[in-house]
């Protein structure tokens, strides 16, 4: 997931300034989330601008229906193509990718050239939960993780090193460039001895490829996926997590 979180209010009526009805809308995906983009989050973003004078159309994205993804959030555009032809900005509480996304498709398939103004900052691919989440990937196009037992040398290592540790690790097995982080090479010394697998450690690694993280990046999937019959193909395992028996790990005390 795409991590976020608003920007503040100051910046965002900035952006605003001189456009007067506004249509704020919010992303059913990574946004709604982390609560930046879901309906509660809507519905305050548009009582502060409604204090601050603007007239504001509001639309909310559903659950999973991400603006990044146009096949879903160009439904909602269309429904509400008139609203949009009739305000002056749409502010997105997305990450800048639904940013981009819907902009391009609000000028270049609905005709209408419109200002899309972010409301969140996007902070990264991040995982774990409930409530903490780290980055840990940074899609660099290539994986490394099969030649450092799983541990990204390149997120959770301050200086990106594919071939052990600097000079300046820190009593502690702290990080030489963030104390509160512990160096990433000892980690993955560690993990390879759990795996019993110390002898890769000293395997020298090529430096990392960073040919494949030219930006844009650019891919095609042959078959998408269509909203429809995916929905349907999941709703009996959805079904079944819902009324059937609790995972085994919840049962052992182990789950969140
Ligand atoms: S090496 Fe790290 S940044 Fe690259 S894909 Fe693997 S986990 Fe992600
Ligand atoms: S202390 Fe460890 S994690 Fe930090 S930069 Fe050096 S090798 Fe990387």
């Amino acid at each position: 997931m795409i991590a976020q979180e608003q920007k503040p209010m100051e910046e965002i009526l900035g952006y605003l300034d001189g456009k007067q009805k506004v249509v704020v809308m919010g992303c059913g995906g990574c946004a709604t989330f982390y609560h930046t983009g879901d309906k509660k989050a809507v519905n305050e973003m548009a009582e502060k601008l409604t204090k601050e004078g603007k007239e504001v159309f509001k639309i909310v994205l559903p659950f999973s229906f991400q603006a990044c993804d146009i096949d879903k959030s160009g439904i909602w555009l269309e429904k509400n193509r008139k609203e949009i032809e009739n305000r002056d900005a749409v502010l997105l509480m997305s990450c800048g990718d639904g940013v981009q996304i819907v902009a391009d498709y609000i000028d270049e398939k609905m005709g209408i050239p419109k200002s899309v103004i972010p409301a969140n900052d996007a902070l990264g691919l991040v995982g774990g939960g409930p409530t903490k989440f780290k980055e840990t990937c940074q899609s660099c196009g290539m994986c490394e993780l099969g030649k450092t037992a799983g541990i990204c040398p390149l997120t959770a290592c301050g200086k990106g090193l594919m071939n052990g540790p600097c000079g300046g690790v820190r009593v502690g097995n702290k990080c030489e460039i963030d104390e509160e982080k512990d160096c990433a090479w000892v980690k993955i010394y560690e993990r390879m001895e759990k795996l019993g697998e110390l002898d890769k450690f000293i395997e020298m690694r090529d430096p990392h490829e960073w040919s494949k993280a030219k930006r844009p990046r650019l891919f095609e999937i042959e078959n998408p996926v269509n909203i429809m019959t995916a929905g349907i193909g999941a709703l009996p395992g959805f079904i079944r997590l819902v009324i059937g028996p609790k995972p085994k790990l919840e049962e052992e005390g182990k789950g969140e």
